[in-house]
C-alpha cells in the first residue's frame, strides 16, 4: 500500500494507492468507517477482489473486497476460485460465502446425512458423488473450466441437476401411485351402444384416433382411476375421441363431465356433442359461471338425481355446491389453461370413496422433455395424424405498411365466396381494451369494405351474442369475422380459409399456432397473414419464421421452448409449481432418459431413498401433499 487519502471531490471518498510488481491501481471507497481508514494505511499488504475500471488516474476498483495480510508471512494464493452467489437483499457475498463454508464444515463433521448420497454409484452416468459435486462447486480449483461452469454443463452441476430431476420424477410418481390406489368404477359401454355412436358420427375415425380410443378404453375398464393426457395438434380431432370416452361412461350407466376453459369452447362442445349423443338418449346439463338462479338450480338438480348423464361447462362444473349422483369420468379440454392444483381438485367429485377417471386434452403439444418433468403423473396418448383432406395453411409475414394490400386481398377472396378472420391482439389482459381494439378495427374495415358482411366478436359480448355471431359466420351469413383472441380455441368453421393476425409479434408461438388452426379445416387452400408492425426484433423475426416454416405443433412447441424457456411454454402457473433450482429442462434434456431409469430403479430397489430425496429437493411443496 503506497498511500491513502480522503479526498473531497463531488463526493467524499477514500482513495488508496496499491501497487505490486505488475503496476498500480486505485481503490476507491465512498463509504468507510474510521477503523477501516486506520487499517488502510501506508505499508500494509492487501489482497483485493473487484472489477477494475478505468478511472481518472489509471485502473480503479470501487468498493473492492479486501483482506489485510500479514506483511511478514508469504501468503499463498487460495487454492480455489471464489464462487459468486446470488446474494440478495440483506445478505452480502462474503456473508453467504461464510455461511456456505459453515454448512459444508457441518456436513463433513456433524451431519454427514446432509450430503448423503442416495443415488448408488451404478445409477450415475459418469457423474461425481453428491459430496464431491457440492464441494467442487463451492470451492472450484484454480484451473476449473470456467466456460463449462458458466454454461451449467460441468459434471458437478449435472450431478445436482440429475438428482433434482429424479426427485421431481419420484414425487410425481408418488402422486400418481396414491391416486391409483383409489377405486374407480370400471367403464365399458355395451358394444352395440358404441357401434351406434360410431355409425352416427359424420366421419370415420382416423387410425390415430382409433388407436388412442383403444388406449383410453383399456384404462377405463380398470377399477382404478385413469390419469391420461391426450395430446393432438389443432384440428387433429380430439373432440371425437373425447366423445368416444364419454360414450363408455354413459353407456355403462354412469355420469361424465366435460370442462372447457372458455364459454365459447364449452358452447361449441355442447353443440357438437348434443348432435352426436342426444340421439343415443343422453341428456346433457349445462353449467357456466353466467348461469344463475332458477336455470342453474334446474341443471344442478338434473345432475344430482342423475337425470342428466353428461355435464358440459366451464370451471363452474366443479364448484362446491355442484353434486353428481355418480360421476365416473371427468374430461378437461385445453389443459394448458388449468393449473395442476385444479386438475387435482377435480378428482374429488366422485361419490362413496370412488374417484372418477380423468382425461386431459391439450392442443399445445408439450415437448417431450417438459412432459417427462411436468407430467410424469399422467399416461400419454398422442393423435399424430390429421383427418384426411386437410390442406396445410400457407403462412406469410407482411409488414403493416402493406395493410391496404392485405385489405384488398381479403376483399377479393370474400367476393370469390371465401370466409376470413381478422384477429386483433393486445398484450393487455383487459377484455375491455381488447374489445375496443377489435371494435375500432371492425369500424375501419366496414368503412373500407362496405360491400362485405362483417361481424365482430370479443370477450365483452354476452354468451348468447357470441354464439349468434359464431353461428352466423358458420352459416355463411358473414364474410369476415373481426375477433380478439377469444376465438383461439373451439371455433370450428371449416369453410373459413383466410386469417389475418395483427401484431403477431405480441403473442407466443403456441397461441399463434392455435389461432392459425382455425383455418385449414376444410378442403380449400388456406392462408394466414401475420401482419406485423415493423421493424421486428431479430428474435421476433426468428419466431414468426418458425410459423412460416412448419404447421407441426410439436415442432413449434420444441422451438418455442428453445427460444422462450419452460416458463413461457408451460405457462406461469405450471412452472411456478415446477420450481427447478439447478436443472434446466432444455439444457439437461440429455439426462432425462437416465433420470427416468434411475427414478424407476430407486423406487423398486431402494424405496427408503425416495422420501429423503423428495424432501431434499422439494421440501414440503404444497402440490405434493395433495391428492
Ligand atoms: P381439435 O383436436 O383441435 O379439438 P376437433 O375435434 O375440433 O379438433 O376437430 C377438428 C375438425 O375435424 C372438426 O370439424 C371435426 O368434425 C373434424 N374431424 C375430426 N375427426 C375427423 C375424422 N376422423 N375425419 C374427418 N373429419 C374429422
Ligand atoms: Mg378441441
Amino acid at each position: 500500500m503506497l498511500g491513502a487519502d480522503v479526498v473531497f471531490g463531488r463526493r467524499r471518498s477514500l482513495l488508496c494507492k496499491l501497487g505490486d510488481r505488475s503496476g498500480f491501481v486505485t481503490l476507491r471507497f465512498f463509504h468507510f468507517s474510521a477503523a477501516q481508514q486506520r487499517a488502510l494505511e501506508r505499508g500494509v499488504r492487501l489482497r483485493c477482489y473487484g472489477e477494475a475500471r478505468p478511472g481518472p488516474a489509471g485502473l480503479e476498483l470501487v468498493h473492492p473486497e479486501y483482506r489485510v495480510l500479514d506483511p511478514a508471512a508469504a501468503v499463498a494464493l487460495e487454492a480455489t476460485l471464489t464462487p459468486i452467489y446470488p446474494a440478495g437483499e440483506g445478505v452480502t457475498q462474503p456473508r453467504l460465502r461464510q455461511l456456505v463454508g459453515q454448512a459444508l464444515a457441518l456436513s463433513e463433521r456433524q451431519h454427514p446425512d446432509l450430503l448423503h448420497d442416495w443415488l448408488p454409484a451404478g445409477l450415475l452416468p459418469n457423474l461425481p458423488s453428491l459430496g464431491d459435486a457440492v464441494r467442487y462447486l463451492h470451492t472450484p480449483p484454480a484451473d476449473a473450466p470456467l466456460e463449462l461452469l458458466a454454461r451449467g454443463e460441468h459434471p458437478a452441476q449435472r450431478r445436482l441437476a440429475f438428482e433434482e430431476l429424479i426427485a421431481h420424477h419420484l414425487s410425481l410418481r408418488q402422486l400418481r401411485a396414491r391416486v391409483q390406489r383409489r377405486r374407480a368404477p370400471p367403464l365399458q359401454a355395451p358394444a352395440a351402444f358404441t357401434e351406434r355412436f360410431l355409425a352416427a358420427l359424420p366421419f370415420t375415425l382416423t387410425r390415430a384416433q382409433q388407436r388412442v380410443c383403444r388406449e383410453i378404453t383399456a384404462d377405463l375398464a380398470r377399477s382404478h382411476p385413469m390419469l391420461r393426457l391426450l395430446q393432438g395438434d389443432v384440428g387433429s380431432g380430439k373432440t371425437a375421441v373425447a366423445a368416444y370416452a364419454l360414450v363408455q361412461a354413459l353407456g355403462s350407466g354412469h355420469q361424465a363431465a366435460l370442462m372447457a376453459p372458455t364459454e365459447i369452447l364449452a358452447e361449441q362442445h355442447r353443440a357438437t356433442l348434443s348432435a352426436w349423443l342426444e340421439p343415443l338418449g343422453v341428456r346433457i346439463a349445462w353449467l357456466t359461471g353466467k348461469l344463475k338462479g332458477r336455470a342453474r338450480a334446474a341443471q344442478l338438480a338434473a345432475l344430482a338425481d342423475g337425470e342428466a348423464g353428461l355435464a358440459i361447462g366451464t370451471h363452474a362444473l366443479f364448484q362446491d355446491d355442484v353434486h353428481y349422483r355418480d360421476l365416473a369420468l371427468t374430461l378437461i379440454d385445453e389443459q394448458h389453461r388449468f393449473g395442476v392444483h385444479q386438475r387435482l381438485a377435480l378428482r374429488d367429485k366422485g361419490r362413496g370413496g370412488v374417484t372418477p377417471h380423468q382425461l386431459i386434452m391439450t392442443a399445445t403439444p408439450i415437448p417431450r422433455s417438459l412432459a417427462m418433468i411436468g407430467y410424469a403423473d399422467l399416461d400419454h396418448s398422442v393423435i399424430d395424424e390429421l383427418p384426411p383432406g386437410r390442406t396445410p395453411v400457407n403462412t406469410l409475414t407482411v409488414a403493416d405498411q402493406r395493410r391496404p394490400e392485405v385489405i384488398a386481398r381479403i376483399h377479393h377472396a370474400c367476393r370469390a365466396g371465401q370466409q376470413a378472420y381478422w384477429v386483433c391482439t393486445l398484450i393487455e389482459e383487459s377484455e375491455q381494451l381488447q374489445a375496443q381494439a377489435a371494435e375500432t378495427t371492425a369500424a375501419e374495415l366496414r368503412l373500407a369494405l362496405p360491400d362485405l358482411r362483417i361481424g365482430l366478436i370479443h370477450g365483452r359480448l354476452k354468451p348468447a351474442e357470441k354464439n349468434a355471431v359464431v353461428d352466423a359466420f358458420k352459416a355463411g351469413e358473414l364474410d369476415l369475422l373481426v375477433a380478439t383472441t377469444v376465438i383461439e380455441v373451439g371455433v370450428d368453421v371449416p369453410a373459413a380459409s383466410l386469417m389475418v393476425i395483427e401484431n403477431p409479434e405480441r403473442l407466443g408461438l403456441a397461441q399463434l399456432h392455435q389461432l392459425r388452426g382455425r383455418v385449414g379445416r376444410g378442403g380449400i387452400a388456406s392462408h394466414c397473414v401475420l401482419l406485423y408492425s415493423a421493424p421486428l426484433s431479430r428474435q421476433a423475426r426468428e419466431r414468426l419464421g418458425i410459423l412460416r416454416e412448419t404447421n407441426d405443433g410439436f415442432r413449434i412447441a420444441e422451438r418455442d421452448l428453445e427460444l422462450r424457456g419452460p416458463g413461457e411454454v408451460l405457462g406461469t402457473r405450471q412452472t411456478g409449481e415446477l420450481q427447478l433450482r439447478i436443472a434446466d429442462p432444455l439444457r439437461d434434456a440429455g439426462l432425462l432418459p437416465a433420470v427416468k431409469r434411475a427414478a424407476e430403479a430407486l423406487a423398486t430397489d431402494q424405496p427408503r431413498a425416495v422420501a429423503p430425496l423428495i424432501r431434499r429437493w422439494l421440501g414440503r411443496a404444497a402440490r405434493y401433499g395433495e391428492v
